[in-house]
């Protein structure tokens, strides 16, 4: 997420690092390219010079010139800006228990999910039995989702809303507590685009629930096209934050900013991922402070530079091109002995935590001669293609490597963790190791 804005304000800031002084021409320069970077962010305009100007204020000031490290300084200024415009963390109010939170958005922005996902947090942060309600009624299928994903989780689904009138929504919250349930989560019909007929029955929808908060769901991939239709859901039905998913694409993410800055409602949350758990609470400083600030890029590549001296440079050129295979896995952790703590060493990267399943050192040890002989018990093509093990190669190459099927399904998940965990390393780019691998 925001990977845009964090690669190229690091590789600005890579630059004026190498200047000791500042002078005003040169803040104005650097702001400019902030700027741009902020634009192509899709970081709406009137938001994006309001923070230039911001940080250009805070630049002029004495501070900089007396600062031992300008860019460092500037860097710092800007942080707190972008902070400043995203507002303080917020959560979504939930009024009394029995309370209803209903979603709102267009079609395909991720409403459904979200709802079950909403279900999931509030039932595991704040200890609520959700109770789901669709008032899909556009396509069968769409409260069929939402059933199959309530019946997935072991949420309570409201039965028969298809047959309630806006009158007999006042009973969703008696049906609920029957069913023993504290939290409802209204799940809306959406349009492909705005329009007047959906926005009045959201209005009518919402008028009859009273929720005590009312979502915009966003999809982050909206780009420009996010202030829009904040904007039309502003008017037509009102809202008290939002929640933005699909938020750990390869989105640009200005739209979080500008939603923000412009509609001056909080971001609740943002989606990560299709899987349930796939949500996280919107947290602006920690969000910035991944995007810039908190990656210590520097300190990574002079570590990788050692890690791939020898054994390592074949093994860095072919995870460059896009093949990561078995062979690199037990060279990789091979390397990772010889490293020592590899969480130190992806702790330096901006989005570290989210890598999950990370190896650490010390099972790499321990597990390293078992993984060794699985690797050896298999043919070449194994080796290139894991997808071909199917249940009586495993059992094949557990037998050859006097372990146990299990230990195969072990190694082979750790596989594919660290593949991803490459995926997502090559997107974070850290242009810095083709340096050393070229
Ligand atoms: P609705 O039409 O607004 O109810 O949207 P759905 O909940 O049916 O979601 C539409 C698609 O977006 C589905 O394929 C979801 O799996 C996907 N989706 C929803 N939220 C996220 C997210 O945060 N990340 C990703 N990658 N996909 C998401
Ligand atoms: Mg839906």
């Amino acid at each position: 997420m925001l990977e845009f804005i964090q690669e190229k304000i690091t590789k600005l800031f890579d630059r004026l690092s190498k200047r000791g002084v500042l002078s005003e021409s040169d803040i104005d320069a650097v702001l400019k390219e902030i700027r741009i970077v902020l634009l192509e962010a899709d970081v709406h305009y009137r938001v994006a010079k309001e923070l230039i100007d911001n940080v250009r204020q805070k630049a002029m000031g004495e501070g900089l010139s007396r600062s031992i490290d300008p860019s460092r300084y500037l860097l710092g200024i800007l942080k707190t800006e972008m902070i400043n415009i995203l507002g303080p963390a917020a959560s979504v109010r939930i009024d009394t228990t029995g309370d209803v939170v209903m979603l709102v958005g267009l079609q395909g922005t991720g409403k459904t999910t979200t709802a079950v996902k909403l279900a999931r947090h509030m039932k595991e942060k704040r200890g609520l039995k959700p109770y789901l309600v669709s008032l899909d009624f556009t396509r069968p299928a769409a409260q069929e989702q939402l059933a199959a994903l309530a019946k997935a989780n072991g949420f309570a689904m409201d039965e028969g809303t298809s047959d309630r009138g806006h009158e007999g929504l006042k009973d969703l919250r008696l049906s609920s507590a029957r069913r023993g349930c504290d939290f409802i989560v209204v799940d809306t019909a959406g349009r492909l685009h705005v329009d007047g007929e959906l926005m009045d029955e959201l209005r009518r929808t919402k008028d009859a629930l009273r929720p005590s908060a009312t979502i915009l769901v966003i999809d982050s991939m909206m780009g420009h096209d996010v202030l829009k239709v904040a904007e039309s859901f502003m008017s037509g039905v009102g809202y008290d934050g939002a929640i933005f998913t699909k938020f750990e694409g390869d989105s640009r993410g200005g739209a979080v900013i500008s939603f923000r800055k412009t509609m001056g409602r909080p971001i609740f949350f943002v989606g990560t991922g299709e899987a349930v758990s796939a949500i996280e609470p919107f947290d602006p400083e920690r969000l910035v402070a991944r995007v810039i600030g908190s990656g210590d890029m520097a300190g990574l590549v002079e570590k990788l530079s050692e890690a791939v001296a020898g054994d390592g440079m074949e093994q860095a050129k072919r995870i460059a091109k896009g093949r990561f295979t078995f062979q690199d896995f037990i060279k990789q952790m091979r390397m990772i002995k010889r490293l020592g703590s590899v969480e130190s060493l992806f702790g330096m990267l901006p989005g570290a935590s989210r890598l999950k399943g990370i190896a650490r050192s010390e099972d790499v040890r321990s597990d390293l001669k078992r993984y060794e002989a699985i690797i050896n018990s298999m043919t070449n093509r194994e080796r290139d293609d894991p997808d071909i093990l199917n249940g009586r190669r495993k059992q094949r190459i557990a037998k050859g490597s006097g372990t146990r099927v299990e230990d195969v399904n072990r190694l082979i998940k750790r596989f594919y963790e660290t593949q991803r965990m490459m995926d997502i390393i090559k997107k974070t780019g850290i242009k810095g190791i083709q340096k050393y691998i070229q």
